[in-house]
């Protein structure tokens, strides 16, 4: 099969929580095996269309990356590198925006979710989001991306623009395609929202281990169950979802001991934060190390940018002439 390629960007967020990881990191580790290449970039432009969110994008990418190869990227194996560092993205956005119809960004629903959001700074960015990320996988000529199904939309329209620019320009880029991510999204401890570093709902890879055991006890069961004799609903409660990810090999058990009213919530939460904590205790481990070399992370960066930039000048070479400008 020829060159299959990997391309998945996230905004700088710093420091990962438990739902990044169950949600795409674990999986961008495991795509490192199964395609030639895989590119991870760091989203810089985009998070600033949200400016109140991006905070410092220079810690953000740092801590962010830490995180990525304290749980398993390999630089040797993927291309890491900050968006903003290869300004061919730019160019190429421009030159998609031509064939991307106006309407067309106005319906799709981020957009509008973003308004309501922050309805005080409604700008191109969250427009035009939908065209730069498409700009991000292309530049690279990438055949596969890993999303949610949430994020399933925003792939379509990354698939139309290719093929109105194909259809314009002649054949220039592959379609990308979805490699849907198996694990559904975390909710935070709160159960009611998706885990984020906004709505403090989260739980940090990083966390010291009371501070893990500290979030797992404040975390929303199942709300019917008010007392320990109360038989209780697992497909309901958010301890057991991440049990699920965590201790699969006693999950009939908890379910079947929770239905059962033989296990209390606390008992659960003890051995759900047990968990966690065995399992994040290499990562804090490795992370440790990783951040004694105050260097790496920069140098990191600073090869997958020119790794990453020797692909996109060969696109861009081939898109200018495509359209006329070379
Ligand atoms: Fe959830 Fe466990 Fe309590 Fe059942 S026993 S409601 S699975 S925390």
């Amino acid at each position: 099969m020829a060159n299959r390629r990997v391309f998945s960007g996230a905004r700088p967020t710093g420091k990962q929580h438990i739902g990044n990881y169950i949600g795409a990191i674990q999986n961008y580790v495991k795509l490192q095996e199964e395609f030639d290449e895989c590119i991870y970039c760091v989203v810089d432009l985009h998070a600033l269309a949200s400016l109140q969110e991006a905070g410092d994008l220079h810690a953000n990418s740092y801590e962010m990356v830490l995180d990525w190869l304290a749980a398993g990227l390999d630089p040797k194996k993927s291309i890491i590198f900050p968006q903003s560092r290869v300004s061919e993205v730019s160019e190429l956005h421009v030159v998609l925006s031509m064939v991307t119809p106006l309407g067309h960004l106005f319906r799709v629903p981020t957009f509008k979710e973003k308004v309501r959001q922050q309805p005080d700074n409604v700008n191109y960015g969250l427009l035009g989001y939908p065209v730069l990320m498409t700009a991000d996988i292309i530049l690279y000529k990438a055949d596969t991306v890993p999303v949610g199904e949430d994020q399933l939309p925003h792939l379509e329209f990354a698939r139309e623009i290719v093929r109105r620019f194909n259809n314009t320009f002649g054949e220039t880029f592959p379609e990308p395609h979805a490699r849907l991510t198996t694990f559904a999204r975390v909710m935070g401890i709160d159960g009611v929202q998706k885990m984020g570093k906004s709505l403090n709902n989260h739980i940090e890879l990083s966390a010291a281990p009371q501070e893990v055991e500290k979030r797992v006890r404040s975390m929303m069961t199942d709300p019917a169950r008010v007392y320990r004799t109360d038989p209780g609903h697992p497909e309901v409660c958010n301890v057991y979802s991440l049990h699920k990810f965590y201790s699969p090999e006693r999950l009939e058990e908890i379910a079947a001991d929770c239905r059962g009213a033989k296990i209390g919530c606390v008992d659960c939460k003890k051995m759900l934060a047990t968990k966690l904590n065995a399992s994040l205790d290499p990562f804090r481990q490795r992370r440790a190390e990783f951040a004694g070399d105050p260097n790496l992370v920069w140098d990191i960066l600073t090869d997958g940018a020119n790794r990453a930039r020797a692909i996109a000048v060969e696109t861009m070479a081939e898109v200018r002439e495509k359209v006329g400008l070379a």
